[in-house]
């Protein structure tokens, strides 16, 4: 029987109301209005694209958003002092450097400038240290967003397997430490795979819920897929016009329990997930 299709388009609109609804009534109490500023540096395609979706689901949610747009030459010392600017800026909650930075640009560096009240990506080192603690200021956003997705199509996750297949410090890490956190949608039992791993497709056919995320098209096949198997695929890779995720769809589909497409799956998730973080510094900031 083909799975159940895990509509993550349909559950970051909802969500996109839920905080438009709580932002209309933070705006009514404070005054204030939830401002993210993203930072784009350099003129890829792709991320000025991904920052737009951002901006336009800012709107959506009724928050403020400010793109800053910088020249590829830009020097790191010259957009720390932009970091800087925003971190002193009393109107700004979320501050997002779009990735990937030109290479003369240590993306670290830049990335632990942010202060942590304004990290909405979660990055700073003292967001993932509370992370890892089970106490989050701000919420991973794409892991949070797969995490909210299982939630959503209400998958049993207490003692189930979870394999998260990539290791990446955006994606796979912290989706690890959710899944592995006490509590609800979690207690999970964690294995990370990566480049290393031996056997892996014996691994990956252990998992009842796969996380693929490792930025390679169509890599998990169904021979890797245990049958009734969650799937939850954050791989975005362009194939010719069309994009496609890291799980080869068509067959496994056929084979898993429930699945999420590419695109229209964890995508749209991780945006809304940006604009609750956003909503979160701004309410933090009010006190
Ligand atoms: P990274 O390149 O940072 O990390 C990839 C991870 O996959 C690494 O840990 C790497 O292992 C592992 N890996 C690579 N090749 C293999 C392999 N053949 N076998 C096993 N493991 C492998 O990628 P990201 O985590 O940033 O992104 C992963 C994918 O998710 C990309 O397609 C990206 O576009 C997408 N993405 C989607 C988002 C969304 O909102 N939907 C958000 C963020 C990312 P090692 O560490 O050993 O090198």
């Amino acid at each position: 029987m083909p799975a159940t299709l895990i509509d993550g388009k349909a559950v970051a609109a909802r969500m996109t109301a839920e905080i438009a609804d709580e932002a209309a009534a933070f705006q009514h109490a404070t005054g204030i209005v939830p401002h993210l500023v993203a930072v784009l540096v350099g003129d890829d395609p792709a991320s000025a694209v991904y920052v737009r979706n951002k901006q336009k689901a800012c709107e959506r949610a009724g928050l403020k958003s400010t793109l800053h747009r910088l020249p590829a030459e830009t020097t790191e010392v010259d957009l720390l002092r932009t970091v800087e600017r925003l971190n002193a800026d009393s109107g700004v909650h979320g501050i997002l450097v779009q990735l990937p930075l030109p290479k003369h640009i240590r993306e670290q560096v830049i990335l632990d400038a942010v202060v942590a009240q304004k990290d909405v990506d979660c990055f700073h080192p003292h967001n993932v240290g509370l992370l890892v603690q089970g106490r989050p200021r701000f919420l991973p956003c794409t892991p949070a967003g797969c995490q909210r997705l299982l939630a959503e199509y209400k998958i049993e996750t207490a003692g189930a397997h979870a394999v998260v297949l990539g290791r990446s410090e955006i994606v796979g890490k912290p989706m690890a430490m959710l899944l592995i956190q006490r509590g609800a949608v979690a207690d999970a039992t964690v294995t990370m795979c990566h480049s290393r791993t031996r056997e892996l497709a014996s691994m990956v056919r252990q998992a009842d819920i796969l996380i693929a995320a490792i930025g390679k098209p169509r890599f998990v096949t169904a021979d890797m897929v245990k049958p009734g198997a969650v799937v939850i695929d954050v791989g975005i890779n362009r194939e010719g016009d069309r994009l496609v995720g890291d799980v080869d769809f068509e067959p496994v589909s056929q084979i898993a329990s429930a699945i999420t497409p590419v695109p229209g799956g964890v995508g749209p998730m991780t945006i809304a997930t940006l604009l609750r973080n956003t909503l979160t510094a701004a309410q933090l900031s009010a006190g």
